[in-house]
């Protein structure tokens, strides 16, 4: 695997930059980390430092495509790996926050039958660096746009808590060099208890969003392959330990979908659920997005309304997350790398 600008911890870009003098690594650390500036922009180190830099730490992402949704709000980008492999991030403008939804693999091993990234199954881990690139560029943009990033999600594709190797490094990174705030990063996983175990024992305080769907072992073994594995019990029993040894928020998604999971007895029991752990969790509703391979619909607004009024009576705080990016495949669960990913690679030289 080719090791990538943002790779390096500050120990190994210091082994790097070898006799250089001591300020030189905490210039390039704040350059590239708390200033998030292209390499070529940092001008107090001497360009052929720099040209050494860029030799031996090329960028890991090449933009292939950026796609604008019509009011300019919401921004994918499709980037290619030095590999081939390629993945997607989202930045999403609000009028109140700027959020990055970032890629944790190149494709998902976990087969959720209604998300593209599933349906198009797994390529590679994502390494350290890629992911906190994904971060990187983010950032840029947003500046650009006289906008400050401030979220992270891990919501983009691939199971972040299926490459831990990479997550923890990541996180750690982006919260001490970038100096985003562990609280405005969110984890989001499909239901691995081993992991969410290991994020509990993490010394960062970030969000936990688990990625629920259905509240019986029967319906969501068919949703949520991974369930067979970890079933309820065990996901909640986790969920639970997190709740009491952090005291984070936690929160639960559930994309509704037509039919499926969205009728009063789903919200009831889904109540239920919630109700057996301790601390209070969110619940998150969001239509089911269309994607290719999935013959079933999300629920209708009306129908997602009636789902969180009911919960909110059953004394569950739930909301409807407003759904972005739809009309640029850039919503949750569509992002593919433009299908077929496995079928996508190209050779490119490493620049
Ligand atoms: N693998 C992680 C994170 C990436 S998926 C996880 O599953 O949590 C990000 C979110 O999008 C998850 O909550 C996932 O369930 C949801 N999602 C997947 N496909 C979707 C679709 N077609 N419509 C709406 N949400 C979807
Ligand atoms: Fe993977 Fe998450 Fe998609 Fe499931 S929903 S296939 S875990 S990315």
């Amino acid at each position: 695997m080719t090791i990538t600008r943002y790779d390096p911890d500050r120990e190994a870009l210091g082994e790097l930059l070898g006799g250089q003098p001591r300020y030189r690594l905490d210039q390039l650390w704040e350059g590239l980390y708390a200033q998030q500036a292209p390499l070529e922009q940092l001008t107090t180190l001497p360009k052929a430092l720099r040209q050494q830099i860029a030799d031996a730490l090329p960028e890991a992402l090449h933009e292939v495509i950026r796609r604008v949704s019509d009011r300019g709000d919401t921004v994918k980008y499709l980037w290619e790996l030095a590999d081939g492999a390629r993945i997607e991030t989202v930045l999403m403008v609000y009028p109140d926050r700027v959020t990055a939804c970032v890629s944790s693999q190149a494709g998902c091993a976990m087969g959720c039958g209604f998300c593209a990234t599933g349906q198009a199954g797994f390529t590679r881990q994502l390494t350290t660096g890629e992911i906190v690139e994904q971060v990187i560029r983010a950032a840029r943009q947003a500046r650009e746009l006289g906008r400050r990033l401030g979220n992270v999600v891990f919501m983009g594709m691939g199971e972040p808590l299926a490459n831990e190797a990479a997550l923890w490094p990541a996180i750690e990174r982006l919260h001490g060099a970038v100096g985003m705030s562990a609280r405005h990063l969110t984890v989001s996983t499909v239901g691995l208890v081993p992991g969410i175990r290991h994020l509990a024992d993490q010394p960062r305080p970030v969000n936990l969003a688990v990625s629920l769907h259905a509240a019986n072992d029967a319906l969501r073994d068919e949703l949520v392959p991974i369930n067979r594995r970890y079933p309820l019990d065990a996901l909640m029993a986790a969920c639970a330990d997190y709740l009491t040894k952090k005291g984070r928020r936690l929160s639960f998604e559930w994309a509704l979908i037509a039919g499926v999971n969205d009728r009063d007895a789903d919200a009831d029991e889904l109540a239920r659920l919630c109700r057996r752990l301790r601390l209070p969790a969110h619940v998150n509703l969001i239509p089911l997005n269309p994607t290719p391979g999935y013959p079933t619909v999300g629920s209708s607004l009306r129908r997602v309304h009636e789902f969180r009024d009911r919960l909110e009576s059953l004394r569950v705080n739930a909301t409807v997350r407003r759904n972005r990016g739809t009309e640029i495949d850039a919503a949750c669960g569509q992002l593919a790398a433009g299908q077929p990913v496995s079928l996508g690679r190209r050779a490119t030289g490493q620049r």
